[in-house]
């Protein structure tokens, strides 16, 4: 219901320069379903995602821009969204002090150790947290939880709730498991956030494991670079959404020991780099004696570097 000689709002992807329908959906499948995505993309992303040249990527970002006015905005407007930063316990009191009051939101939290370490027990528990009140470390939210190795238990779920006296009932419902089969799967997932929390509001993207099928798919130097492609596209796309939503985005990664090795560097997590620059807070997971665990917080821009103790037992992450 457009007049003749006003602009057309754009709402659909197909409105946008250069975009017809095979383009929109090669758009969608790369991930690049809204203008929010595709107003902040870089050219090469889109080119790599839809086979369209640099000029057309160009015209689409920017019309995908003109359409949101996303170029400038005053510190105060800046200063309110940091201010809806808000934080989820972890069941810790200490763990979430050295989270520095809790996982925060708008941002990418990369668990990563050894097997065992607690990665899956903590993701687990912050689908319990992210649903309770806000005074009690809560978002009042529901969680999307993809699962990539069949490890979701909900029946440690129903544990984790009765601890703080939950309705289990309510609890499970909150939680939306996809399980992954493969890498494309796992992104394809992803990719549904958006569409999921439409009509819910969802604050928690646990992808449990990050890692696990891109490790198995890729094997060999040959199919390095295109491991390495394929997760960084991932990893900006977990980002787009904790940043445009507002939302938690957990992620984990299971690390390899290295015997011959004290401390030094712990990071051989599979992705490198790609991943370590897309996360806002990296936390380096370890065994200690019996049901304790040690985390370490490593190259943060904000928090220190610094330890803290916790427990996994049966009500779920708690104070050693
Ligand atoms: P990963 O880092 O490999 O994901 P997990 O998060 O699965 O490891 O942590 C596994 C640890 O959690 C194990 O040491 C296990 O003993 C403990 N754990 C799992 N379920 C329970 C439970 N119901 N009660 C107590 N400990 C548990
Ligand atoms: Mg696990």
């Amino acid at each position: 219901m457009t007049d003749i000689g006003e602009e057309k709002p754009i709402q659909a992807l197909t409105d946008l320069p250069g975009v017809g329908p095979t383009t929109a959906k090669k758009l969608e499948e790369a991930g690049f379903s809204t203008l929010e995505a595709l107003a902040i993309a870089s050219i090469g992303e889109l080119v790599a995602a839809a086979d369209i040249g640099e000029k057309t990527a160009s015209k689409i970002i920017e019309s995908a821009r003109g359409s949101l006015d996303l170029s400038f905005e005053t510190a105060d407007v800046i200063y309110e969204r940091r201010k809806a930063i808000t934080r989820l316990t972890t069941g810790s009191t200490t763990l979430d002090q050295l989270f520095g009051g809790g996982v925060e939101t708008n941002g990418i939290m990369e668990l990563f150790g050894e097997f065992r370490t607690g990665k899956t027990q903590i993701a687990h528990q912050l689908c319990v947290s992210v649903q309770m009140p806000n005074s009690e470390g809560g978002l009042e939210a529901g969680a999307i939880y993809i699962d990539t190795e069949g490890t979701f238990r909900p029946e440690r779920i129903v544990q984790m709730a009765e601890r703080f006296g939950l309705d289990y009932n309510e609890i499970l419902k909150n939680i939306e498991v996809g399980r992954a089969y493969n890498s494309d799967h796992q992104m394809v997932l992803v990719d549904q956030f958006t569409d999921r929390a439409k009509n819910k509001d969802i604050r928690l993207l646990v992808v449990d494991s990050l890692t696990s099928h891109f490790r198995a798919e890729y094997v060999g130097r040959g199919t390095l670079a295109e491991r390495q492609q394929k997760l960084n596209k991932h990893m900006h796309t977990l980002l787009r959404l904790a940043e445009i939503n507002n939302i938690s985005v957990v992620v984990t990664n299971q690390v390899m020991a290295k015997p011959d090795q004290f401390f030094g560097d712990p990071t051989t997590p599979i992705g490198g780099h790609i991943v370590a620059h897309a996360c806002t807070t990296r936390v380096y997971l370890r065994k200690s004696k019996g049901n304790r665990r040690i985390a370490r917080v490593v190259d943060s821009p904000w928090l220190p570097e610094s330890e803290a103790v916790f427990a996994i037992t049966e009500n779920g992450i708690e104070d050693a």
